[in-house]
């Protein structure tokens, strides 16, 4: 959830994690967090409704791990199973600075 100062252009001064209630701002940094979305459309049971959820960095990959898992007890006795819950990058769409990817933070 963006915490927003009214003003002009309702800037956020804070995101609050939606699983753990806390703030995701660590001291004078800007707030770190995961976003979940889902924008619905025709077709769907949701048609027209528009989710979005905002994750600490521990509710981030708590939340991951839990869809590894679930993803895992669908395909255990499959090839693919074990390579699921090895699966460091689950989800990730870049590398990591100390893979030769993006800038260290
Ligand atoms: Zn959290």
């Amino acid at each position: 959830m963006k915490v927003t100062q009214a003003g002009e252009h309702d800037m956020a001064i804070d995101v609050i994690c939606d699983v753990c209630g806390m703030s995701t701002r660590d001291g004078e940094g800007e707030p770190q967090y995961g976003t979940m979305h889902a924008s619905w459309g025709e077709g769907s049971t949701y048609c027209g409704e528009e989710y979005e959820l905002h994750l600490c960095e521990s509710c981030f990959f708590s939340q991951v791990a839990e869809m590894k898992r679930a993803r895992w007890l669908a395909v255990m006795f499959d090839e693919e199973g074990d390579a699921i819950l090895v699966d460091d990058a689950y989800g990730r769409v870049t590398k990591s600075a100390k893979e030769g990817g993006g800038e260290p933070c």
